[in-house]
């Protein structure tokens, strides 16, 4: 598949176009960054731990019956994807209290939901991604009432498959970042599953396996993620 320019740089990943107009390379670099960029660094070979934590989710996806862009990995750092306009709402699906909603409504991190909630918010930088209900969506016309409806029962979906999948290997699923893009007028799971967009806890311990290392200065960020590869990449016992 030959590489053609570049069409969109993000915070930790490249999206260049390809000799087919159906299918972009979604490249994965080390930078990371947290609080809208605020905070920036690097987190050794992130990108390439990324693109093979993100293959493997989203093949078991895949195989569930969930549609998403991944079409294939093609390196370390690169993956093919297929091409999509990004509906322009980041769904976090949650099933403990942590980050921003441990703030917003004063409870305790840590603290098991009695079913998921989902969140949504306003994926643009400059207004901080603020958190928007169904009524801004309409107003925004980020999504029709039908596509909404449909983000809604497929991030429920990915959250009860992929806390399944991570309970078996001794990770506690505890909240997670998911968009959707347009392709052909069907809606795809987009974006990347890692632990940059997810919070994974070991099961266990509690430690964390994910961005908020990096986000608190916690240290051994690198050794996180790649323990939390690890576990995502080798079958379950
Ligand atoms: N998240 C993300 N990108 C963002 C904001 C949040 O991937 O711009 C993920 C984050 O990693 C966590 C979940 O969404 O898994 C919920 O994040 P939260 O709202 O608690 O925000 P935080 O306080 O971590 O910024």
């Amino acid at each position: 598949m030959e590489q053609r320019e570049l069409l969109y740089e993000g915070k930790a990943k490249q999206l260049y176009r390809t000799s087919d107009p159906d299918v972009l390379i979604q490249h994965f670099k080390d930078d990371a960054t947290a609080f809208n960029a605020k905070k920036r660094g690097t987190i050794v070979d992130k990108g390439i731990l990324n693109n093979r934590m993100s293959e493997v989710l989203f093949r078991f996806l895949e195989e569930q019956g969930v549609p998403t862009h991944f079409v294939r990995r093609l390196n370390d750092r690169d993956m093919l994807v297929r091409a999509c306009e990004i509906v322009k709402i980041e769904v976090v699906a949650r099933n403990l209290v942590a980050g921003s909603l441990a703030k917003r409504l004063g409870k305790p991190e840590g603290e098991l939901l009695p079913e998921p909630i989902l969140e949504h918010f306003y994926k643009d930088d400059a207004l901080d991604d603020p958190m928007i209900n169904d009524w801004h969506i309409r107003y925004l016309k980020l999504a029709t009432a039908h596509e909404l409806s449909h983000i809604n029962e497929t991030a429920l979906r990915v959250n009860a498959l992929l806390r399944e999948f991570l309970d078996q290997r001794e990770i506690v699923l505890v909240d997670m970042k998911l968009e959707f893009g347009r392709h052909h007028g069907k809606l795809l799971l987009a974006d990347e599953i890692c632990p940059d967009t997810c919070r994974f806890w070991d099961k266990q311990s509690g430690e964390k396996l994910d961005k908020d290392r990096f986000r608190r200065d916690m240290g051994g960020v690198e050794d996180a993620y790649q323990e939390a590869t690890r576990r995502i990449c080798t079958a379950a016992a």
